[in-house]
């Protein structure tokens, strides 16, 4: 079949498989130009179709040798075409097979604990051993043990907020306000985005002796601008951050190598869904890439294995954080998008923010919009994926 874009609100409903292919060929080879890195050798990554977890499974891949069992969460192609997630590791694992590597998808909610009783399985059964985690989760909502559900909320706490915004159908600016969570909608939040199943993970993991001694584990958060604190620093996602930064303070505590790495704001399937940063992100990258210190999912996540994670002791924040948004929030950057933020109307909407650059990355995260894909082709919608059963 022939596919197109369908873009419905923040999302698209159709994903192109040679595209996804290609996204995932061109994050390969930009790591295969880089130098390589000692680092996990066997390594689990949680939530690796999409975004950071995928580019940290490319990572571990092609700049360590890694071995690579990803937890995904995606869906086959049906009456629509499969999901993103589904094509990148398709993808993914015809790569990295090709090239010799170990790689092994297993399909599921990683909340749950069938899930881990099944990647406990595989560990045993296929590496013995892992010594790496990688938890980049992104979901909406979490089934916890007792069939109980909650589900995460984008707003602020205590005060609503109102902002500019990029309307994502006009593509002009509006104004949104954001209400403030209830309280059970703050705690919901915390339980799906909070450290609360990074941790269940680890202590699984470690009861079942499938971790080596120094396995490391790292988990993903995000700051920000004082533009976006409202919505997100302080908002609910930011609270649950919180939460992650304690777990990590916690398993420290109990001997695990544990890090939480603050990451640079990027077009990703998460991040285009919460209101007002569509817009940041735009005026982000205006100015990130007029100074050449723009970066991709990929290249954020080669820094991170490079310059901190393999490092004895990785350079961290007074909250023992590691900062690879560093080039995001340095002074001149945040001062540069704070007199685009001021000063952005509709007549200069496309001079002070990279409108065009936001699209082009959304589109890229479903396969579209890649100059050396045919996509008036006619596509097999139905990739196979040998999944672990
Ligand atoms: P993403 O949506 O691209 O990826 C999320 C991944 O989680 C996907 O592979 C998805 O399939 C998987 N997933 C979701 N629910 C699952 C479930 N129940 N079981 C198994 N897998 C599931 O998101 P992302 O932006 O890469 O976010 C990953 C992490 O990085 C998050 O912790 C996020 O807060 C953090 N982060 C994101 C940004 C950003 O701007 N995108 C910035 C800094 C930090």
């Amino acid at each position: 079949m022939i596919i197109k874009p369908r873009v419905k609100d923040f999302i698209c409903l159709t994903s192109h498989p040679e595209g996804c292919k290609e996204a995932v060929r061109r994050q390969i080879e930009y790591v295969k130009s880089q130098p390589k890195v000692e680092l996990g050798k066997k390594v689990l990554v949680i939530g690796a179709s999409t975004g950071y977890g995928l580019a940290s499974r490319i990572v571990s891949t092609y700049a360590s040798d890694a071995a690579t069992i990803g937890i995904i969460f995606d869906k086959p192609a049906a009456k629509r075409t499969a999901t993103a997630g589904w094509y990148n590791t398709a993808a993914f694992e015809e790569f990295a097979h090709k090239d010799g590597y170990y790689a092994r998808t297993i399909n599921g909610d990683a909340f749950s604990q069938a899930i881990k009783d099944k990647t406990i399985e595989l560990i045993k059964k296929d590496l013995g051993q892992i010594d790496m985690v990688v938890y980049s989760l992104a979901a909406p909502r979490r089934t916890v043990a007792d069939g109980t559900t909650y589900s995460s909320v984008l707003k602020t706490v205590d005060e609503p907020f109102t902002a500019k915004t990029l309307n994502l159908k006009t593509n002009e600016l509006a104004e949104a306000t954001l209400p403030p969570a209830t309280p059970e909608e703050v705690q919901a939040t915390i339980k799906v985005m909070g450290g609360e199943d990074w941790a269940d993970w680890m202590h699984a993991l470690k009861a079942a002796g499938v971790l080596t001694e120094n396995a490391t584990t790292v988990a993903y958060s995000y700051i920000g601008s004082k533009i976006t604190y409202p919505i997100y620093y302080e908002g609910t996602i930011g609270l649950a951050k919180n939460h992650l930064y304690k777990v990590a303070d916690d398993l420290r505590a109990e001997g695990f190598n544990a890090e939480v790495s603050v990451n640079k704001a990027l077009v990703t399937q998460s991040s285009s869904a919460i209101p007002i940063v569509p817009l940041y992100v735009a005026v982000m990258y205006r100015v990130m890439k007029d100074k050449h210190v723009h970066e991709g999912t990929i290249e954020q996540i080669y820094r991170l294995w490079k310059d901190f994670l393999s490092k004895d002791k990785p350079l961290v924040d007074e909250k023992h954080r590691i900062r690879i948004d560093d080039y995001e929030m340095s002074d001149e950057v945040q001062k540069a998008i704070f007199e685009h933020w001021e000063k952005i109307t509709n007549e200069n909407l496309n001079e002070l923010a990279d409108v065009d650059g936001y699209w082009d990355d959304f589109y890229k995260l479903f396969g579209f919009n890649f100059d050396n894909v045919d996509y008036d082709a006619d596509v097999d919608q139905d990739v196979k994926i040998d999944l672990v059963e």
